[in-house]
């Protein structure tokens, strides 16, 4: 093999995709990760692949989401293990914004009800188009033959032995910019999780109100997952018990026959000063995708495509400057 010798930093979901589509495209791929467990973003996330809180993101990210769903399409035919699911989207509550930025973009809002667990019925709103991953699977599936080294390779003997390193490290990304000469100032937004042993549930159901984003999404296994949390606790994984409990309480009321709780967890979502991911070169041979937030999971696929195209020097299918540390 010729191609160039590039080292990822980072095996979640965006390291993954960025190492399969530099690897599939002729470059000679290190994938390096000390391991973060159920921290990892991409261990921990829903698996909702459809833009949170789509009216507060820039055109970009939508443009990048785009493309990340027609390459989503690609890879659940590839890897059946990542249970890739058209289950739709009811949105219950009221969430004016989301709904107005649908409407002016002409997205599907479908009438519906929504029965809850004590037989009542809700009006609510369904997105059809909204599909799902089982996100443990993802960077496992994307990775399939190349192999993690689990260390932590100081980034100057990287640069040394490597033509390009990739920082991919999510939200731990912040020392490896800042030796990089910055781009972003990146760190952990905290999520907690909870999964239940059954319900009778076959879409997502999304509550967001006042005091966050209540969700339940269905695994293809029967299995529920509950969330979630938004907090800036640093890097404290930790579960808080009275948030477990009131994220129980809403799904026990919303789910019916909602089973018995069998774990929780939680993670970091990668969260960055700027508004879109920032994707692009950070210094001589040295590339950054890192920054998405709540949506690292539905953009792996277009971020790990353009990390290729700009390291192999293809045509990007998204506009490369709209993620770049400097935008033209
Ligand atoms: C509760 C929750 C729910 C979410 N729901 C959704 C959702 O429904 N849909 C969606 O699209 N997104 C969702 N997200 C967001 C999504 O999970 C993240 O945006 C995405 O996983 C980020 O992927 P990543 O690969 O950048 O980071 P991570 O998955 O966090 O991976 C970073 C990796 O870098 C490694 N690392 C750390 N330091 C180093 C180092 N020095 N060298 C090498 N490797 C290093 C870590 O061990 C880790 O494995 C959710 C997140 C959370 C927490």
């Amino acid at each position: 093999m010729s191609g160039p010798r590039v080292a990822v930093l980072g095996a979640g979901a965006v390291g993954a995709a960025c190492a399969r589509a530099l690897a599939d495209g002729g470059a000679r791929v290190r994938v390096i990760d000390p391991g973060a467990g159920r921290a990892a973003g991409s261990w921990a996330a829903a698996g909702i692949l459809s833009p949170s809180h789509p009216e507060s993101l820039p055109g970009p990210v939508h443009a990048l989401a785009a493309r990340s769903l027609e390459l989503w399409e690609d890879i659940a035919r590839e890897h059946p293990a990542v249970e890739l699911r058209h289950t739709g989207l009811v949105l219950v509550g009221d969430d004016p914004g989301w709904l107005a930025w649908r409407a002016a973009r002409g997205l599907a809002d479908e009438a519906a009800a929504w029965t809850r667990a004590d037989g009542s019925e809700v009006a609510a709103h369904r997105f059809p188009e909204v599909r799902v991953v089982r996100t443990p699977r993802v960077a496992p599936a994307l990775l399939a033959d190349l192999p993690v080294e689990a260390a932590t390779v100081p980034l100057e003997q990287l640069r040394a032995e490597s033509d390009v390193v990739v920082i991919a490290a999510g939200a731990w990304a912040g020392p490896l910019l800042d030796a990089a000469g910055g781009g972003a100032t990146v760190g952990p937004r905290r999520g907690q999780m909870l999964l239940f042993e059954d319900g009778r549930i076959d879409t997502v159901l999304m509550e967001a109100g006042p005091g966050g984003v209540q969700l339940a999404v269905p695994r293809a296994d029967g299995r529920v997952v509950v969330g979630t949390t938004l907090e800036d606790v640093g890097f404290d994984a930790g579960t808080v018990p009275a948030d477990l409990d009131r994220l129980e309480a809403w799904a026990r009321a919303w789910v019916p026959g909602l089973g018995a709780r069998e774990a929780a967890w939680s993670g970091f979502r990668p969260w960055s000063d700027r508004p879109v991911p920032l994707i692009g070169h950070v210094g001589p041979g040295l590339v950054a995708a890192v920054g998405h937030f709540r949506n690292g999971i539905l953009l792996a696929p277009a971020t790990g495509e353009l990390v290729a195209d700009l390291v192999l020097g293809r045509a990007p299918r998204v506009t490369p400057e709209d993620f770049s540390a400097r935008p033209a």
